[in-house]
């Protein structure tokens, strides 16, 4: 209600104080369709916009539910920020792409971040699409992992006060992004990262043995790069993915930070002077940074972040595939099947990984509460023309989905996120739920234990949702 009444006094009273061009801006930003000249059928218009979030006070980090981090942060080596990237084609078609140099969000805090975000900003759930670095070293948000760890009230009070802020900042980042839209070039490529180690160690009779780098299985090293620049001008922005914990600080270290993620966004910002650097966590949950964790972390990260940033520079310069419009976004809650709930004297032995869903699933059992038989994936598609597809999964997704998904739409003029909209524990492919193992350790704030068909639902929903799209034969921007 206020928000339309301050939308009306503006449109009626201030538009004779604006330029032309913030004219145009408004109007377009109103949903309305003024435009200094008509467009491309193909032509896309990018806005960027950044806001930090790096707490105002010391919280307690999010990634290792141990001891030594059982306490507020103490001093920081990096700022975090929200950043967001809007688009929009020819037909007024809108998304916005946010990072976030953050660690997860369970599904509550996403229910109520995007129900934020959607009234604020006016835009559809599915013109929302929120991407987590998935840095360890960040501060925790919402109240659905309090019930993991010791945190004092007035602790907690301060973690919830931050989050309420930390949506508002989303909100006003996503605005910002669509008050700056402009025309733009876009072109992507694809490059490698060399420090992603698969981390799933087994014994010589193949079963799962434990947590360590495993050179000898596969992990999705690629490094897509996005870029933006003006039309015939400089590059506006470098949107980037790796898909691989940021782990390389340990649960040893007390101090804020973005990690390998964040330190490769600065190392781009300072190569790129006025570029918005912006990174995409990847299906990158059975894959560590490596080397990682000791008296040397901090050393090893910064090397990370600039390997990482000078492979996102290589790649920016070309030669580049064009990116070009229609956008046509789709936006899905795919049911994924759980595993049947095991008998109670199989829950009751459950311990390590496996404890907090047989505590939980014990307790529902005593209660008499029903138990989810599936969990809603919440599945994003943006589809640029025939140019590039860029597939969104949720949850803490393990390379094996980037391999199926690359399998069944091609892996060219493709990029698999993981990390996206909504993070309530690890979602492992067939062969893990098969195995077992730390990635098939299941839900977090819902409960369950995923079933092995879930890839398959999954990846069938990728299919679905890509069907019928056009496709169109590559061209290369030369450098
Ligand atoms: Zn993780």
């Amino acid at each position: 209600m206020h928000r339309h009444v301050i939308r009306r006094f503006h449109t009626g009273l201030l538009l004779r104080a604006l330029s032309a061009a913030s004219l145009a801006a408004l109007a377009s930003f109103s949903g309305g369709s003024v435009r200094a000249e008509a467009a491309r059928p193909d032509a896309l218009r990018v806005g960027f916009a950044r806001v930090c979030i790096t707490p105002e006070q010391p919280l307690w980090l999010h990634g290792y539910a141990s001891q030594p981090r059982f306490r507020p942060f103490e001093g920081k080596l990096n700022d975090l920020y929200a950043k967001a990237m809007a688009i929009e084609d020819s037909r007024g078609e809108r998304a916005v792409l946010i990072t976030l140099d953050l660690c997860v969000i369970r599904a509550p805090e996403a229910a109520a971040l995007f129900g934020r975000l959607t009234q604020r900003t006016g835009l559809a759930r599915r013109q929302l699409l929120v991407n987590f670095s998935h840095t360890h070293s960040g501060p925790m948000i919402g109240s659905s992992d309090f019930s993991r760890v010791p945190m004092p009230a007035e602790d907690q009070q301060a973690t919830l006060a931050y989050t309420a802020q930390l949506y508002e900042k989303i909100a006003d980042v996503t605005l910002a992004a669509l008050a700056d839209l402009k025309p733009a070039e876009l072109a992507w490529g694809t490059g490698r990262c060399d420090f992603v180690r698969n981390r799933r160690l087994y014994r010589e009779d193949g079963s799962y043995r434990g947590m360590g780098p495993n050179p000898d299985k596969p992990v999705d090293d690629t490094v897509p790069v996005l870029r933006v620049s003006a039309p015939g001008g400089p590059v506006r922005g470098l949107v980037f993915g790796c898909a691989c914990h940021p782990v390389t600080f340990g649960q040893e270290n007390l101090k804020l930070s973005g990690d390998y993620a964040s330190f490769a966004q600065e190392e781009v910002e300072a190569s790129h002077p006025g570029v918005q650097a912006m990174f995409v966590q990847g299906c990158g949950a059975d894959a560590n940074s490596d080397p990682r964790c000791g008296p040397d972390a901090e050393k090893h990260v910064r090397l990370q972040g600039r390997s990482l940033a000078a492979e996102v520079g290589r790649v920016a310069k070309g030669p580049l595939e064009p990116v070009r419009g229609p956008l046509r976004v789709k936006f899905a809650e795919v049911a994924l099947p759980l595993k049947p709930i095991p008998p109670r004297a199989e829950l009751e032995k459950m311990t390590g990984t496996l404890a907090h869903n047989a505590k939980r699933m014990l307790a529902a059992l005593d209660s008499g509460r029903p138990l989810p038989s599936h969990h809603q994936h919440p599945l994003a598609l943006w589809h640029f023309g025939g140019d590039l597809t860029l597939v969104a999964l949720s949850g803490e997704v393990v390379s094996g989905y980037a391999r199926s998904v690359r399998r069944e739409l091609g892996a060219d003029r493709l990029w698999v996120a993981g990390y996206s909209n909504e993070v309530d524990g690890y979602l492992p492919d067939a062969t893990i739920v098969a195995e077992g193992g730390y990635e098939a350790r299941g839900l977090v704030a819902d409960i369950g234990f995923y079933s092995a068909d879930a890839e398959r639902t999954l990846v069938q929903a990728v299919r679905e949702a890509s069907r019928a799209l056009p496709k169109s034969s590559p061209e290369k921007i030369p450098r």
